[in-house]
C-alpha cells in the first residue's frame, strides 16, 4: 500500500495527495556513514496489532478471552493459544536486559511470563488472579499465542519475586531511549510495551462511568469498557489525545524556529507543540498554537508524519503527535513566557552542525547498560531528566531531542532538504515532497 502525505492548503481547504514515490527523493545523498532510515517511528509498527484476528478465529479478542477464563480455572498442559502476560507496575513493564553478542551491545526485552507463572506468582501474594484483570494486546497466529497486559501495581510483594528472576520494571522513557531504532525486533517490542501503557493508564482512569458515576466493567477482554448499571451501559472506548507538532519555517530566510521549555533539559531546543482544541482542524490548531507560543502567523500547512506517544503526562493516557512543517508569514517573535521559556530563529547551518556533533547513538548505549544494570538490580534509582541528555564531545551549545521523537525527524528532515538555490525559488516554494515520509537519512556521529 502506498503510504500518502496530505499537503493542507493555506488558501483553501484543498487537500493534494502526493504518493510516495513523488515524496520519496533523495535528500542528503553526500552523507552516507551511517543514516536514520525509520519505517515507522518509535511506538508506531506494533507488530501483533497490525491484523486484528476475526471474531471466530480462535485468537481474537472474543475466543481468546473464553480460553483464558478455561486457562485460569485449569491450566491445561500444552494449551492452545498459547498466553504470555506482561506485567506492569505504575506504567513501568517489566523487562530483563543483558549484553549479548561478540560486540557486548546491551539490549532489553520485555518480561512475557506465562499464564500458569503470572498466576503463580501473584498467588504467592496473596492475589487471584482474574479474566477481567488481563487486557487483551494482539496476537501472532504464525506462533499460536495471544499477548495480554496486567497491572500489578498494587501488588509490592511481585517486586521481589520477579527481581529474583532478573526482571525488573523499568520506565518506559527510559527503554525509549535505550532502544537501537536499527532494530526492528526491538522497536516492535517497544511500540507493544506502549500500547499495553496506554491501555492500562486509560483501564484506571476509566473506572466509573462518567455519565451517571457506576461502575464500569470491561468489555471484549479489555479492548473497551461499559457502564455496569443497567439503565446506563454506557459504552467506553480506549483514548487517544491528539497533539499538533510543528517545525515552523521562514522560507526566506533558510531559519527554522526552535523553542525551549522550562521543564527541559539545559541546551535542548525542540518543535513547538499543543493539543487540538474541540472543533479545530489539524491546521487552524497548528497556527492557533503558533500564534499563541511565539506571536508568529503560519501560512501553508504541511503534514510529516505521526506518532503515538505514551510516555507523556500520565493522566493523558496515549497522545498522538501529528507532524507538520508550518511556513511563517510573519517573522516577529513575542515569547508566551508562561508556556516557553524562549523561541528562537536558526540557520539551517547551525541545526546542521548541532545534529552532526550530537552523539544520539552514544545516547542510547549507555541508557541500554543502565537497563542491564537494572535488572542485576545494581542501580534502582531511574533519572528521568538524564535520559534526554545527549553526550557530545565538545559540549554542544544546542541539542534536539533523540530519533525516539518525532521532532527530531521534523527538524532534521527539514537541515538536510535541498537548499533552495539562488534564483530558484519554484524548489523551495513546492511544499515538501520530500518531507512526507520517514525515509529520510543523515548521519549522526556514532
Ligand atoms: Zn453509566
Amino acid at each position: 500500500m502506498p503510504s500518502l502525505s496530505i499537503l493542507f492548503s493555506s488558501s483553501s481547504s484543498r487537500l493534494i495527495f502526493l504518493s510516495k514515490t513523488l515524496a520519496k527523493r533523495t535528500i542528503f545523498s553526500s552523507l552516507s556513514a551511517m543514516s536514520i532510515n525509520l519505517n515507522a517511528h518509535a511506538f508506531a509498527g506494533n507488530p501483533i496489532i497490525s491484523k486484528t484476528p476475526k471474531l471466530h478465529d480462535p485468537l481474537s479478542p472474543s475466543s481468546a478471552f473464553q480460553s483464558l477464563k478455561t486457562q485460569l480455572l485449569q491450566t491445561p498442559e500444552n494449551s492452545s493459544p498459547l498466553f504470555k502476560v506482561l506485567p506492569f507496575r505504575k506504567g513501568r513493564p517489566l523487562a530483563s536486559s543483558s549484553i549479548t553478542g561478540d560486540d557486548d551491545v546491551p539490549s532489553w526485552h520485555l518480561g512475557w511470563i506465562s499464564l500458569p507463572d503470572c498466576k503463580g506468582f501473584l498467588g504467592k501474594c496473596g492475589v487471584e488472579l482474574s479474566e477481567d484483570s488481563l487486557v487483551y494486546l494482539g496476537s501472532k497466529a504464525e506462533e499460536d499465542v495471544v499477548y495480554w497486559a496486567v497491572d500489578v501495581s498494587e501488588e509490592g510483594g511481585l517486586v521481589p519475586e520477579l527481581g529474583s528472576k532478573r526482571f525488573c520494571f523499568v520506565e518506559l522513557r527510559t527503554l525509549m531511549v535505550a532502544t537501537d531504532w536499527d532494530d526492528s525486533s526491538a522497536m516492535g517490542e517497544l511500540a507493544i510495551a506502549g500500547h499495553a501503557r496506554a491501555l492500562l493508564e486509560w483501564h484506571s482512569l476509566s473506572r466509573f462511568c462518567g455519565h451517571c458515576g457506576e461502575k464500569t466493567v470491561p468489555k471484549e477482554a479489555g479492548r473497551r469498557k461499559q457502564c455496569s448499571s443497567e439503565l446506563c451501559k454506557k459504552r467506553i472506548y480506549p483514548r487517544v489525545d491528539p497533539v499538533v507538532i510543528m517545525l515552523v519555517i521562514d522560507r526566506e530566510n533558510d531559519r527554522a524556529l526552535l523553542s525551549r521549555q522550562s521543564r527541559f533539559v539545559p541546551r535542548m531546543w525542540s518543535c513547538l507543540a499543543g493539543f487540538i482544541e474541540p472543533g479545530e482542524s489539524l491546521e487552524e490548531a497548528v497556527r492557533r498554537e503558533t500564534y499563541e507560543e511565539t506571536g508568529i502567523e503560519v501560512g501553508e500547512v504541511v503534514y510529516h508524519s505521526s506518532q503515538p506517544w505514551p510516555v507523556g503526562p500520565s493522566s493523558i493516557p496515549c497522545q498522538l503527535m501529528v507532524g507538520f512543517f508550518a511556513y511563517a508569514e510573519s517573522l516577529e517573535i513575542n515569547v508566551d513566557k508562561e508556556e516557553l521559556e524562549d523561541a528562537q530563529w536558526h540557520s539551517r547551518e547551525d541545526v546542521r552542525k548541532a545534529l552532526a556533533v550530537a552523539e544520539y547513538k552514544k545516547a542510547q548505549r549507555t541508557t541500554a547498560a543502565k537497563v542491564v544494570q537494572m535488572c542485576k538490580g545494581v542501580e534502582k534509582g531511574q533519572s528521568l531528566s538524564t535520559d534526554f541528555n545527549v553526550e557530545s564531545g565538545e559540549l554542544a551549545p544546542m541539542f534536539f531531542p533523540g530519533p525516539f521523537a518525532i521532532a527530531h525527524h521534523l527538524i532534521s528532515t527539514w537541515a538536510y532538504q535541498d537548499v533552495p538555490s539562488d534564483g530558484v525559488e519554484a524548489d523551495s516554494k513546492q511544499p515538501s515532497s520530500s518531507t512526507s515520509n520517514l525515509q529520510h537519512s543523515y548521519s549522526p556521529k556514532d
